[in-house]
Formats: C-alpha cells, sequence, structure tokens
C-alpha cells in the first residue's frame, strides 16, 4: 500500500458518487479525504494501517474507517462494489480533458458509451453533439482530446513521478544485497515528462534483486524478471526496468543509461579520439592513440574526467553545448535547492488556496525560508474566488500585522494579476503601487494569433509595476498545449522591462520551459522558481522547479529567491529601469 493508492481510490470513489448523483456533500468529503491523504506530513499508510488515523482534519469519521481497512487489507469492498455497476472502459473516459463526470454520465446513460472506442465511434457518427448540454463544438473536442491521449498515451510528468521513485529508491537502498542504486534516463535528467524509469543496481547477487524488485509494493505487475534484468509494470501504469550490474560496472551502465542519446554519442566520439571505445560495460583501448592503461573509474565522473572534460551534471546532458563547455572548463555552478531563501506566487484561502495564510507563512518558516510572497487571484478570475480591490487591502492588512508577530521572518504582499485580453492589468496601478511586487499572468482567452498574444504579454510588462510574468505560456503537461506566443520576443522584452519571467513549478506547468532558459539568463533576464503553491503541501515543488532550472543552465545569480531577504527587499524597492 501507498499514499498515492490511498489517494486515488478515494478520488476514484468520488468520481463514483458523482456518476450516481450522489450528495454532493458526501462526494466533496472523498475528493477532501484525497487531498489531505496526498499532502499529509506524516507517514500516513503506517498509521492507517494501525488504526490511528483519528482526529485527521479533512478526514471524517467514515472516511477514517475505510482507510484504515484499505491500508490494513489493501482492498475496500465498498470501492469494489462501487466499481463492479460500472463498465470498466467507463474509467478511462474520466481522463479525456474537459470530460466531467456529468457529461460521462451522460454519455454513458443516453448513448451507453463504455469506452473510448464506443466514445470516438458516437463522436465519428456525429452522436454526440447532439445530446442535451453537448454541441458540435464539444465533440470536436472531446475527438482532439482522444487524439491527444493516444499521442502522449504511457507518459507520466516529472512532478507525479517524483515521490514514487523515491519511495521505491528508499526501499532499494535498504536491500543487504545493494551497494548502489539509482534511477537513470529521462528522470536523472529531469525531463519534464517521462515514459518510463530504468532504475539501475550494483549488486553481487543480480537474480535476487531482480526478483525482489518484483515484490516491491507499488508494483502492479510482472513484465519480465530474469538473471540481470526485470521489468514491472506499477499500479499507476508506468513501466519500470530494472538493471542489475557489478559494482564496477555500475558508473557505466548509469552513464549510459542516464542519455541522452544524443550526448552519448558524442561523447562516445569524444572517447574514440582519445584512443578508446565508451559503452555501457566500461572503456576499452582502440588501437590507436590509445592511452598505455584504461582509466580507472570508481565513480561516473571519473569517465568525465579521463574524456578530459569536467563532470556534466545529468540535467545538461542534451548536446545542447554541454560538451564543449565541460571542455572548456566553462559549465554553470547550477543552483541548489539550498540556494532558494524564499519564494514568490503562492495563494491562500482568500482565493483558490486550501490553506491560510498563517499556515502558509508556518510551513515556508519550517522549511527554513527567510521570506514568501503571496499572490492570490485577482478579480477577473472569479471561478478561482480572485480577489476585488477591497479584499486585496484587507490582506495586504492582514499581511502587515502577521509581519509584525514574525519579526524574523518577511510576508510580501502580492498579487497574481489577470492580463486582460488588450495586456492591459485586472487592477490600477495605484493599487499595484501599493503591493510589494505583482505577478502578471494570462488565464483566459488562449486562442488569439501568435502576435496578438505576444503584444498582450508585453503590454502588460511594459507596466511599472509587473514585477514578474506568470505561466508564460500557459501550457498543462501532457493535457494542454501552450498558446501560440513567441518566446524570443517575450524575452527580450522581458530583458528591456527589467521584468522578471517565473519558472512555474506546479508539475503540470513547469513554465517557461527549460529549453528557453539560457537564452533568457544570457540576455540577462532574472528568473523566480514559483510553486504558484495552492496548499502547503505545494510549497515543496520548488525541489521540481530547481531541478528545472538547472536543465536550464541556471546558476544561483540568475534567480531572484536565491537573494538574502534584505536585497529582495531592496530590489522591490528599486525602479524598474534601475534593477
Ligand atoms: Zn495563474
Ligand atoms: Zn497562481
Amino acid at each position: 500500500m501507498t499514499r498515492e493508492l490511498l489517494a486515488d481510490v478515494l478520488e476514484e470513489i468520488a468520481l463514483l458518487l458523482e456518476l450516481k448523483d450522489e450528495n454532493p456533500f458526501k462526494i466533496r468529503a472523498y475528493r477532501q479525504g484525497a487531498l489531505t491523504v496526498r499532502n499529509f506530513a506524516g507517514d500516513i499508510v503506517q498509521l492507517a494501517a494501525s488504526n490511528q488515523l483519528t482526529g485527521i482534519k479533512g478526514i471524517g469519521e467514515a472516511l477514517r474507517d475505510k482507510l484504515h481497512a484499505l491500508a490494513r487489507t489493501g482492498i475496500l469492498p465498498f470501492h469494489q462494489h462501487l466499481r463492479a455497476e460500472f463498465p470498466p472502459g467507463l474509467f478511462d473516459l474520466f481522463e479525456l480533458q474537459g470530460l466531467g463526470p456529468k457529461k460521462v454520465k451522460a454519455l454513458y446513460t443516453l448513448l451507453v458509451i463504455r469506452s473510448i472506442a464506443e466514445l470516438k465511434a458516437a463522436c465519428d457518427a456525429g452522436k454526440v453533439a447532439t445530446l442535451p448540454g453537448f454541441s458540435a463544438k464539444t465533440q470536436a473536442n472531446i475527438l482532439d482530446a482522444i487524439a491527444r491521449r493516444d499521442t502522449f498515451a504511457g507518459a507520466f510528468t516529472l512532478g507525479a513521478v517524483t515521490p514514487l521513485v523515491t519511495e521505491m529508491l528508499d526501499t532499494l537502498r535498504l536491500h543487504p544485497e545493494i551497494s548502489r542504486c539509482a534511477v537513470a534516463g529521462s528522470f536523472r535528467r529531469a525531463k519534464e515528462t517521462v515514459h518510463d524509469l530504468d532504475f539501475l543496481v550494483a549488486t553481487k547477487s543480480p537474480a535476487l534483486v531482480c526478483e525482489d524488485f518484483t515484490t516491491l509494493p507499488q508494483v502492479a505487475a510482472i513484465i519480465a524478471c530474469g538473471e540481470t534484468k526485470a521489468s514491472v509494470r506499477l499500479h499507476n501504469g508506468l513501466q519500470c526496468d530494472l538493471r542489475a550490474v557489478s559494482n564496477k560496472q555500475f558508473p557505466f551502465a548509469l552513464q549510459y543509461f542516464t542519455g541522452s542519446k544524443e550526448h552519448n554519442v558524442a561523447l562516445r566520439a569524444r572517447a574514440r579520439t582519445h584512443g578508446l571505445s565508451l559503452n555501457e560495460y566500461g572503456f576499452t583501448a582502440t588501437a590507436e592513440g590509445a592511452p598505455a592503461t584504461t582509466p580507472e573509474v570508481h565513480e561516473e565522473a571519473d569517465i568525465y574526467h579521463a574524456l578530459g572534460l569536467d563532470f556534466i551534471e545529468p540535467e545538461l546532458r542534451e548536446n545542447r553545448g554541454e560538451l564543449e563547455a565541460a571542455a572548456d572548463h566553462t559549465l554553470p555552478k547550477l543552483v541548489e535547492l539550498s540556494n532558494l531563501r524564499g519564494t514568490f506566487h503562492n495563494h491562500t484561502t482568500a482565493s483558490d488556496g486550501l490553506d491560510t495564510l498563517e499556515a502558509m507563512v508556518a510551513e515556508a518558516i519550517d522549511m527554513g525560508l527567510d521570506y514568501l510572497g503571496i499572490a492570490d487571484h485577482s478579480k477577473s478570475t472569479f471561478i478561482a474566488n480572485g480577489l476585488d480591490e477591497g479584499r486585496l487591502l484587507d490582506q495586504v492588512a492582514a499581511i502587515a500585522k502577521l509581519n509584525a508577530a514574525h519579526p524574523e521572518f518577511r510576508i510580501f504582499a502580492g498579487t497574481e494579476v489577470d492580463i486582460l485580453r488588450n495586456g492591459s492589468l485586472d487592477f490600477a496601478d495605484d493599487l499595484l503601487s501599493k503591493l510589494d511586487y505583482c505577478v502578471a499572468s494570462v488565464h483566459n482567452i488562449f486562442d488569439l494569433t501568435e502576435e496578438e498574444m505576444t503584444r498582450r504579454l508585453c503590454r502588460a510588462m511594459e507596466n511599472e509595476h509587473v514585477t514578474m510574468l506568470g505561466h508564460l505560456s500557459g501550457r498543462l503537461l501532457l493535457r494542454r498545449d501552450a498558446y501560440a506566443v513567441n518566446h524570443a520576443m517575450i524575452i527580450d522584452c522581458a530583458a528591456e522591462t527589467r521584468t522578471l519571467i517565473e519558472l512555474n513549478c506546479s508539475p503540470l506547468r513547469l513554465d517557461m520551459d527549460w529549453r528557453w532558459w539560457k537564452r533568457a539568463r544570457d540576455k540577462g533576464v532574472l528568473c523566480s522558481i514559483n510553486p504558484d503553491a495552492h496548499s502547503t503541501a505545494r510549497l515543496h515543488h520548488i525541489g521540481l522547479g530547481v531541478r528545472l532550472a538547472r536543465k536550464g543552465w541556471l546558476r544561483r545569480q540568475d534567480i531572484l529567491n536565491t537573494r538574502p531577504l534584505a536585497e529582495v527587499e531592496t530590489f522591490f524597492k528599486t525602479p524598474k529601469a534601475a534593477r
């Protein structure tokens, strides 16, 4: 049993109850319960398995008893009976963007649609558009979503798999026969989405370790299990491969399976110029120009050093200039999580956050941060309970009071102001001037031309009060493409107007994309690593943001929230042109 599984079962129960038109309060209780389980600070699985979930906010008595049973036995009869009332293929429909329980219910009851294939056929035949509450546009959107699902089949966001990887590695490290272990592949390179996980272990008992790997609690099915390799599928559908190698081979296998393919091709070419051939097993001397002895390799870094290169951090291994920089000793010293002193762009219960201002501050203090920026939504984002002028001023006053109570910590009063269609802002300048800083973001009207959207964002950045641009492209990984926008022009405008661009580290966004950060950095654009946290737990997404910032070649000095409090205070008080 894992935390993810517990939460997934509760979420699915909520969906099924919604399909059955059950009491909305009951549905909300399950949804809230799932959220509480996901964000709980302690070992909730252990607590549940020992019947100790009493008195936890967000988990009522009925839910508590179900969690106890589920954690102890691995199944919940209530859930299984509910599930049995519906055809299994129906659950795939919920994965489609834009299809909520109400629409799925209509499709199921009115057209007897039980699977994605049946839904596609019904859309192709034009039947879906005629249902009450549906239109030709809904039907076209559904077809788009089905196509998108096929494109992204088997892909997961980096943020979604990170907790799983941590859990699995923690377990493997405890194995008495495993001396070293790691996850290689695109996960180690911090790609924003991954298709599988490549586990690697050093061991003297490969067959035993392979077998034990297949019994991890996260494993749903065994695909293959051999002498040195095992493949499994996890409960969430993710495929994981394990390779068991000797301690001597480990650094070579780690380097090889981390990739990228392009990086490795370039590295092998460089090895050949040193008279060496490089593969996943080691170096071998080629006839021509080989050194007298093959280099000693204990760690992955030794491989790079043997080829006259500085060690290249995994995040940079995309063959985008890192080998040249490693040869010239000009690789950047990449930012680390411990460099972050605070963070901006966070929500509270004043708009659509789950936790209060006080709780968010307490968590930030607990994380060892020195400051926290609050940026709740502005009034146009009414679906997220955006603040109007009066409520924002109330919040500014509440923040001032809280600041007085925490002299060792600083809360910055800000806003995530909506950028309106023409690039003007949802709040007037005189109100914005009363805030410490301002994040400006687009939340609607995504269908402008690239030129219109670029102009819209640039106009917002030209405002003296806009400190930083929020989630630049509007993309939601594996769900919604970026809107049309010219990144190069936005970066130029940010440089000219001394506006920051945020690296939004919500796992679904990771926006601005890592491929653009080096260019922005070289033009002198500052980054802010922003969790866009809607709960205390999500403040911790700054760790994910740091991984992506590293992938974008960013150093400590390229990021505003690595600066000490006093410097940030001065920064905000300085006019943009002088920053
Ligand atoms: Zn936003
Ligand atoms: Zn936000």
